[in-house]
């Protein structure tokens, strides 16, 4: 189990999972992309005829067939994400997946299970800490963790850096997307606004590396402060 956890948060294009992944990796912190498995959940939606979303509402016992195996990746590379015995790594970034996830993780069963999920994959975790990034993970899913984050950046900002997300038509198509998918994940949880207690990254002005070591500094003062606690 991890004694350090920290929580990201933040909207699409704010650059957490890549911010996440590489500060994981310098801290030699496991890393768990929540993302990861609400996109392998609308995929096993759309490629299961015999599933609809509002069936897992209305029956949540039909989660007990998404067998997802989302790893914590432990070197901050490895992030393979597999259904049974499917690799979905690739399969759940395509833009029809990003289109039909908002519709799956807005039903309160799929959030309650995730959550439970997440809690124990990071309980699992043997590495000294843990970064766990997402939507809800600051306010609702690690609402105690040593460091949490709020990672933002302006919208334009944001539609530039997935520019050249995969299978993307255009950039116009991409934006729309990004953007309605935001207006709906927001309608579920407020993850524009840092809550009490959050630290707000804004990375607009930044470029990776110095986001990378924003969150890096935050970090280490909270280590150096529980030291002297
Ligand atoms: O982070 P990523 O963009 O891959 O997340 C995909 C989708 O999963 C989000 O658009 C959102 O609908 C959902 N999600 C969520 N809560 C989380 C993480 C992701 O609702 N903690």
């Amino acid at each position: 189990m991890s004694d350090f956890l920290v929580a990201i948060d933040g909207p699409a294009g704010s650059g957490k999972s890549s911010v996440s992944r590489a500060v994981a990796r310098k801290m030699g912190f496991g890393y768990l992309d929540t993302g990861a498995a609400y996109r392998a959940l609308a995929w096993m939606v759309q490629n299961d005829s015999g599933i609809v979303p509002s069936d897992l509402a209305t029956d949540p016992s039909r989660l007990k067939q998404f067998d997802v195996n989302f790893k914590i990746s432990t070197d901050g590379v490895d992030n393979s994400v597999m259904l049974g015995a499917e690799n979905l790594t690739k399969a759940i970034r395509e833009p029809k997946i990003a289109d039909a996830v908002s519709e799956v993780a807005r039903i309160p069963e799929v959030r309650a299970f995730m959550l439970e999920l997440t809690r124990k994959l990071a309980g699992s975790c043997q590495n000294p800490g843990i970064i766990v990034e997402g939507r809800d993970i600051t306010t609702v899913v690690l609402p105690n963790a040593q460091v949490r984050i709020l990672l933002t950046a302006q919208e334009s900002v944001r539609l530039k850096r997935r520019s050249t997300e995969l299978g993307r038509n255009s950039a116009d198509e991409m934006a729309r997307q990004i953007s309605e998918r935001d207006a709906s994940d927001a309608k579920v949880v407020d993850f524009m606004t840092p809550a009490s207690g959050v630290v707000l990254v804004d990375s607009s002005d930044l470029n990776f590396e110095q986001t990378v070591s924003a969150v890096l500094e935050i970090i280490e003062r909270q280590i150096h402060k529980g030291n002297n606690d």
